[in-house]
């Protein structure tokens, strides 16, 4: 099938929608699983808040993967996807009442505890109910990540996690608590993260708390790493599956886990950002004195990213192959930062040409607004489209 092809397939379905490719993220999960099936020690919580489309869940689930939640509606969704909630943990610096509650009453495999007022209350909500949670402490590093500054989440200044200088406090603390079982040490230093260095730096760190640990008599049945692997988001096409075999092996040579014990991760964006597309339609093409923009109808309440972290999506022009000119690419919402590009290569671009903009599957849908009153996006598989 020609792109032009595509792009008349394409606009049967009203734009703007997402587009899911199973068949790439079956392809991804299948890496990811044979590069960490390699270390029996290993297990992965999928982050559910890069994507929690039933299409994208389906695949999840059967390749074996857990949850990972930051809420109580996350967690609601994954029940009712048939996920089971010992394979699901749970973080999130403000925890409500109702969400621990939820959190215990599904028995879930893991709370990961931020703060120790929230511990507090864990403990209260677990002793009236009869019940034991079991948690790990979300530690803050105070490691940085070569990312944008609003996705860096383990540094001393960040919200997230107990300060490290107060850790074994904190752990005394939940020892003395009958309805706590402290079971792990949990970190999570930011997303998009490209870099294996930073995560070598969190390894380093962590060898360090666990011999102080060590020195201590002490010792954790979990180390749990978190997420953040990045993307290629210039080049999707190339590289359609990150890395994952340098990824654990970063793992595997830097962080010298204990016996018996067990290295979680949480991995989201990694795993679907390249299967998902937004398609949106050019309604105008509007030629002004210094820029020409092109206008979607897709614009931030559809993807957030560009302008909630000048993240860059690849656009492209599935109805043209036309010599190029420069374009702004902005959406049809009454903001300024509802732009995906700014001076991007496009060929001629008129009205109705068919817009893909790529790498969309992490934090695109699940970011999605009414802002404007707009309805929120609809989404189909690729094997829909193609066989319609
Ligand atoms: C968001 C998040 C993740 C996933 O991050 P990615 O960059 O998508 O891999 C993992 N763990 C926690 C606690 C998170 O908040």
């Amino acid at each position: 099938m020609t792109k032009r092809e595509q792009a008349e397939r394409y606009k049967r379905y009203a734009t703007p929608y997402y587009l899911y490719n199973e068949a790439l993220l079956q392809q991804t999960l299948d890496t990811l699983t044979c590069e960490m099936g390699k270390d029996p020690r290993y297990v992965m919580h999928y982050a559910i808040k890069a994507n929690a489309n039933p299409i994208v869940l389906r695949h999840i689930k059967a390749a074996g993967l857990g949850i990972d939640c930051v809420s109580g509606g996350e967690i609601e969704v994954a029940c009712n996807m048939g996920f089971d909630p010992r394979k699901m943990v749970f973080a999130g610096v403000g925890k409500a009442d109702w969400e621990i509650k939820l959190g215990l009453e599904k028995g879930i495999g893991c709370f990961n505890v931020e703060s120790v007022p929230e511990l507090d209350v864990i403990n209260q909500i677990a002793t009236e109910t009869g019940k034991k949670a079991d948690i790990c402490l979300r530690i803050n590093p105070n490691v940085g990540a070569h990312t944008h500054a609003n996705i860096v989440t383990g540094l001393s200044d960040n919200k997230f996690g107990i300060d490290m200088a107060h850790m074994f406090d904190v752990i005394e603390a939940a020892n003395a608590m009958t309805g706590i079982n402290l079971i792990g040490l949990h970190f999570h230093i930011g997303s998009q993260i490209t870099e294996m260095d930073d995560f070598i730096a969190l390894c380093d760190r962590i060898n360090e708390l666990q011999d102080m640990l060590d020195a201590r008599g002490m010792s954790m049945k979990i180390i749990n790493v978190g997420g953040g692997l990045g993307i290629d988001y210039e080049a999707p096409e190339t590289n359609q599956v990150p890395d994952f075999k340098a990824f654990f092996e970063v793992y595997r040579k830097n962080l010298k886990l204990r016996e018996g014990q067990e290295l979680h991760f949480e991995l989201g964006r990694a795993i679907v950002a390249q299967c998902g597309t937004l398609i949106s339609q050019v309604l105008y093409v509007k030629d002004n004195t210094n820029k020409k923009f092109v206008i979607l109808d897709a614009g931030m309440t559809e993807l957030i990213r560009p302008a909630l972290y000048d993240a860059h999506h690849k656009i492209v022009n599935l109805s043209s192959d036309g010599p190029t000119d420069t374009y702004d690419v902005v959406g049809p919402i009454c903001e300024s930062s509802d732009t995906f590009a700014i001076n991007t290569q496009l060929p001629h671009t008129q009205r109705g040409d068919v817009i893909a903009i790529m790498s969309a599957g992490a934090y695109g849908e699940t970011m999605a607004s009414g802002y404007n009153c707009r309805s929120l996006p609809k989404s189909y598989s690729l094997n829909d489209i193609m066989a319609d």
